[in-house]
């Protein structure tokens, strides 16, 4: 997933971040001779100031209709960094303890959470009721219920509530989605998503259950489930899984580090699936109907996303996926724009539903019905 020419890209761009630009600015001239944007611009503080966030605050240098203007962190040298690099103004800048307070600040409007996961459902639930719009990365929280708990407080404090899912923008994925509707490929039978790669530092949160929630399937094998879903085009009814271990003591119980699951939909597709924390480029989504097949490796990561069906390759330009989804959730967020993969709480939701499933079919060796 992160490659180190990726990361490198991504500094010498923050390099030329852009100035401080309040709501209702004039964005930077585009290429050739079409006008500047002039419409509104949803203004985020991120909440977590890490790996991700770092990603996601640099790509959005480009965005055009979303800025970065604040920051929620618990490392102040952080805070102190960013201001200078993103220019941030000390009034939109908080810590864990006192970010209740962005109720008063009139100049912004959405935070986007990328703490660890077991951290999202608190954080956003205190968003909501701040009044301010909710983007969260993902997995949304550790099991379904309370992924629910944080869709129900965003509508009860009337905040729009969306999920980092970054591929549901991806040129490359929308093409085969519009293939697939159109007919191309037939009906469709198969999916195969395989996600992985090799996990590092044992001392991390990732391989902690009190902050992950779960191992590999938590980080990564949620792409193969969310893939499932907008490739294939339904909802599963039924799944079964099962687990594998190499290293029981880097992967601690309650921390998966292989799972394989299968699922079934309702038009008798099924899906076919590897989650792990083992195994590096590993990224592969194949899908096959009566007519053909669409293949994308890598399919998930930062990209450039390589793609292929059985007319050719699909040769839709590379774009930075967060700069792309940032705009997008602006356009969701400020002007109701509906999006071909929907990207709302309810989605994080579907998924969860189904991992939790898929965990309690591990235990149970059997087919566990599935009602999202
Ligand atoms: P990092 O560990 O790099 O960053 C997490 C940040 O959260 C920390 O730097 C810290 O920021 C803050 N934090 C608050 N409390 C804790 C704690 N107890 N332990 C550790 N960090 C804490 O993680 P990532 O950025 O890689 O992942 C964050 C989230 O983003 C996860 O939910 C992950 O699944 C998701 N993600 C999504 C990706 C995507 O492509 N959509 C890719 C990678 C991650 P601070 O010091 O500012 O408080």
């Amino acid at each position: 997933m992160k490659s180190r020419r990726d990361f490198l890209q991504k500094l010498s761009a923050s390099a030329l971040s852009l100035p401080f630009i309040p709501s209702l600015a004039l964005a930077e001239p585009e290429q050739g001779n079409e006008l500047p944007y002039q419409g509104q611009v949803l203004r985020v503080a991120i909440c977590g100031l890490g790996s991700y966030g770092t990603r996601v605050a640099d790509a959005m240098q480009s965005s055009k209709m979303a800025k970065l203007v604040g920051v929620i962190s618990g490392t102040p040298s952080k805070v102190k960094d960013w201001q200078a690099k993103y220019n941030i103004p000390e009034k939109n800048c908080y810590n864990y303890e006192n970010f209740d307070a962005i109720k008063d600040n009139r100049d912004i409007d959405a935070v986007y959470i990328i703490t660890p996961n077991s951290l999202h459902k608190p954080q956003a639930i205190r968003v909501a009721q701040a009044g301010k719009h909710v983007i969260c990365e993902k997995p949304i929280a550790v099991n379904a219920a309370e992924g629910q708990a944080m869709v129900d407080a965003c509508k009860k404090a009337n905040v729009k509530f969306l999920v980092g899912y970054r591929m549901h923008f991806e040129p490359k994925t929308l093409e085969i989605i519009r293939l697939r509707n159109a007919g191309e490929f037939g009906k469709v039978l198969f999916f195969q998503g395989l996600c992985g790669f090799r996990i590092g530092d044992p001392n991390q949160w990732r391989l902690k259950k009190e902050l992950a929630g779960g191992g590999a399937m938590m980080d990564i094998g949620i792409y193969a489930v969310n893939g499932s879903r907008y490739m294939i085009g339904e909802e599963p009814i039924w799944v079964t899984a099962q687990e594998t271990k190499t290293n029981p003591e880097k992967f601690k119980e309650g921390i998966d580090e292989t799972i394989m699951f299968q699922l079934g939909f309702p038009s008798g597709a099924v899906a076919s699936c590897l989650s792990t924390y083992s195994m590096n480029n590993l990224d592969r989504f194949f899908l096959n109907g009566e007519k053909g097949f669409a293949e994308m490796q890598p399919s998930t990561g930062y990209g450039p996303i390589k793609a292929r069906t059985n007319s050719g390759e699909l040769t839709h330009p590379h774009v930075t996926h967060q700069t792309v989804q940032m705009d997008e959730m602006a356009g969701i967020i400020l002007q109701g724009k509906k999006p071909v993969v929907p990207v709302d709480g309810e989605e994080g939701v579907k998924d969860l539903k189904i991992m939790d499933a898929i965990y309690k079919a591990v235990k149970t060796g059997k087919k566990e019905d599935l009602k999202l």
